[in-house]
């Protein structure tokens, strides 16, 4: 069985060639993304498996692949927007995606942003980096004196509301869907009961158009101006020029956020000296913001997991033994 991966990045290829080793298969990588362009690098293979950010290209995509006899698709990533699955149903290929790869990775770091926030490290780097010392201003509070509130208590956010309860907090989420089996981890309660009392407030939504903007101006005035705001979620979840304003009016204490909206522009890349965004600028300015590169998910143990996952599912899937994992 020969298996094509595509956009392999330099450091999945030690796990796609441990995958190799234990099992009877031919993986061959490229580094480029399926697309018009390169959808001809799959001839002569049974599965293909990408992740890219951008759509699969046109439907001439899928009827190649069905031209070339392959049956499915596999992403190693969650998101299959990027999938034209009308035009992979009518060539007969089955869609994978791996739903979840590590739901610690991304809560793990909103555990890192938190405890930088909590203990006002990005204002004693910058203090410090001209040689201020002081104690003004940088007294902290205690995790396990504190109200985590999460919106959005799925995968990621159940993942999140463990890690706090085990350090002694108080967790509360708001939710439409409760899970009985968190009830020893947090008290379900809704939105503005998080947005009021919460002393961190984690967002852990998906974005759909319900949750597009659902966090701005109006939001930030209900928090405590001690409490400070997280996002690892998708980035248009937050109107950012409200969180910006919200930061600067000084309504919040501090903001970290690990995706932001129109990330697609920095994310993975090294931009040097080149312009950002206005309102990216002001945050990386900002000693009480921290900015991640959307990096929550990138651990050795979530890499290794959407590798495995997706090969697992591709093999599967050729062998006539179906997935959990088909999204079409
Ligand atoms: P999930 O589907 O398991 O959980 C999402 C939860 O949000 C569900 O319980 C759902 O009921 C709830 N929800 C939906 N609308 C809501 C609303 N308006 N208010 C409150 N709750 C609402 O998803 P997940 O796997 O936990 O992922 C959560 C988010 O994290 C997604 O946006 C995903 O794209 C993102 N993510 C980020 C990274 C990263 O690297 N930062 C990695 C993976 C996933």
């Amino acid at each position: 069985m020969k298996i094509l991966m595509y956009n392999v990045r330099q450091d999945e290829e030690q796990d796609i060639k441990n995958y190799q080793a234990k099992h009877d298969v031919e993986i061959s990588t490229n580094n480029v993304p399926l697309s018009d362009k390169t959808v001809a690098l799959a001839a002569g293979y049974d599965g293909i498996i990408t992740q890219q950010h951008g759509s699969l290209g046109s439907e001439k995509v899928y009827e190649k692949l069905h031209s070339f006899g392959i049956k499915q698709i596999g992403l190693r990533i969650t998101g299959y927007e990027i999938v034209d699955l009308d035009a992979a149903r009518k060539n007969d290929l089955v869609v994978t995606n791996v739903p979840a790869y590590s739901p610690r990775s991304v809560s793990e770091l909103v555990l890192a942003h938190t405890m930088w926030l909590v203990r006002h490290m990005g204002i004693l780097t910058a203090r410090e980096s001209h040689g201020n010392f002081s104690w003004n201003g940088i007294e902290s509070g205690e995790i396990h004196d504190m109200t985590i509130g999460i919106i959005g208590a799925g995968k990621i956010g159940s993942a999140v509301a463990r890690i706090f309860r085990a350090l002694g907090a108080t967790v509360i989420a708001a939710d439409p869907v409760k899970r009985p089996e968190l009830n020893d981890t947090l008290t379900y309660v809704d939105h503005e009961t998080v947005f009021k009392t919460s002393d961190i407030i984690t967002m852990h939504t998906p974005l759909t158009s319900e949750t597009h903007h659902m966090i701005d101006e109006t939001f930030f005035r209900q928090m405590k101006s001690s409490a400070f705001f997280i996002n690892a979620s998708r980035g248009p979840v937050v109107k950012t020029e409200d969180l910006v304003s919200a930061l600067e009016n000084r309504e919040i204490a501090g903001a970290a956020i690990d995706t932001y909206e129109g990330e697609s522009a920095t994310v993975g890349k090294n931009l040097d000296s080149k312009v950002l965004d206005k309102n990216l600028q002001k945050l990386l300015a900002m000693p009480n913001v921290n900015v991640s590169p959307h990096v929550g998910f990138y651990t050795d143990v979530a890499v290794k997991n959407m590798i495995e996952i997706a090969l697992n599912d591709t093999i599967d899937i050729l062998n006539d033994a179906g997935s959990l994992h088909i999204v079409s």
